[in-house]
């Protein structure tokens, strides 16, 4: 059946038309997304990402096996949305040392990890030369990909380090950094960071920073945080500026939507599994030609969700997270998988597996 024959097989229903004009290969534009986002098409919209992934990314399930660790909670910034930071002197503030996150590497590696994403805190006690010692001793003892410091903390290391945010990423990049994680992005607005995080960077430094990087050829994926203080209209722009950022240099490997989670933390919010599931459609949808890879997050929404989303536009599902500290302070009970857990429910709904590096290259198929 072909996509139109597909989309004609539901007609009558109001989004047909915007989702007709995607699968033909349209950038659909600001106005289109948030008609998409409001309809309550959700079967018809899961089969129209479907088929795009299948166009774009193919069958491949694919997933990393990877340690998180952040390597301090100390932060300035205090983000609304945030229960993992502390102050300075709190009895549970902390600081790892480089033997430390050596160790944690070194029981990651034995698990199989090919991957290590470090972020932490904007904490001002920290040098410059602590985060390139972390990032020699790691490279020197062990074969894995430092996907390392999100741009407000890049934007924070420059600032230690009195630098430009391009000699900043080249010198972290000298001393072993391998590609940035998308963080710190939530929603790329100013009018809602300024009230979730008024004291992080703004969307335009987060811009720089991933432009940067992708000058310097190093890649970076892309994040949103939703269903929180946002309207529709922001959650689309926020994937049109994405979409924006990617026609430069082409650096961003992955597009990932996560679901806000509110306990301990001075927001209010709870996405369902519909919002989610939709947010993940549009996201294919309008990223379509620009993003390959699109995640599924199970840290947020468990396996069964991040399974229907793989029927949504999802291809990847991300990392096995040995260990994940900052949504596990905000209540998420779906802490690390078993790569046994992702083989299984790829190979229900029949699509094969496969274990991947960083940059999505095939490492083992299952
Ligand atoms: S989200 Fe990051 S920057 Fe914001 S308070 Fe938490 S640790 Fe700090």
């Amino acid at each position: 059946m072909t996509n139109f024959e597909l989309i004609q097989k539901f007609s009558g229903v109001d989004c047909v038309e915007l989702l007709a004009r995607a699968l033909s290969g349209e950038s659909l534009g600001l106005n289109e997304g948030v008609e998409l986002l409001k309809s309550n098409d959700l079967n018809l919209m899961g089969a129209a990402a479907d088929a795009l992934r299948k166009q774009s990314a193919g069958d491949l399930v694919t997933f990393v096996v990877d340690r998180n660790i952040n390597y301090t909670n100390i932060c300035s910034s205090k983000c609304k949305f945030c229960a993992f930071y502390r102050e300075p002197g709190a009895e549970d503030a902390y600081v790892l040392t480089i033997e430390e996150i050596v160790s944690k590497i070194d029981e990651a590696v034995r698990l199989g990890a090919t991957q290590i994403l470090i972020q932490g805190g904007l904490n001002p006690e920290i040098s410059i030369e602590y985060y390139e010692e972390m990032l020699r001793t790691v490279k020197n003892r062990f074969n894995v990909q430092m996907h390392a410091f999100s741009p407000p903390e890049i934007v924070h290391i420059s600032k230690l380090y009195g630098a430009g945010i391009k000699e900043t990423i080249s010198r972290l990049h000298d001393a072993g950094l391998d590609s940035i994680p998308g963080g710190g992005a939530e929603i790329l607005d100013d009018r809602v960071r300024g009230y979730v995080s008024p004291n992080k960077i703004g969307w335009k430094q987060w811009r720089d920073v991933m432009l940067a990087a992708h000058s310097l050829d190093i890649p970076t994926t892309a994040t949103m945080v939703f269903g929180h203080v946002e309207t529709l209209e922001e959650r689309i722009k926020h994937i049109i500026r994405i979409r924006e950022m990617q026609e430069k240099y082409h650096g961003f490997t992955a597009f990932i939507p996560w679901s806000f989670q509110s306990e301990n933390t001075q927001l209010s919010g709870a996405s369902t599994g519909v919002d989610y599931l939709k947010m993940v459609a549009v996201s294919r949808i309008l990223l379509n030609g620009y993003i390959r890879n699109i995640q599924a997050s199970w840290v947020t929404q468990g396996l069964s969700v991040a399974q229907i989303a793989l029927v949504f536009g999802a291809n990847d599902l991300g990392g096995t997270m040995i260990e994940e500290n900052v949504v596990r302070a905000a209540g998420v009970a779906f802490h690390s998988k078993n790569i046994e857990d992702f083989i299984h429910i790829a190979k229900k709904l029949g699509r094969p597996v496969a274990k991947r590096d960083t940059l999505y290259n095939v490492l083992d198929r299952f």
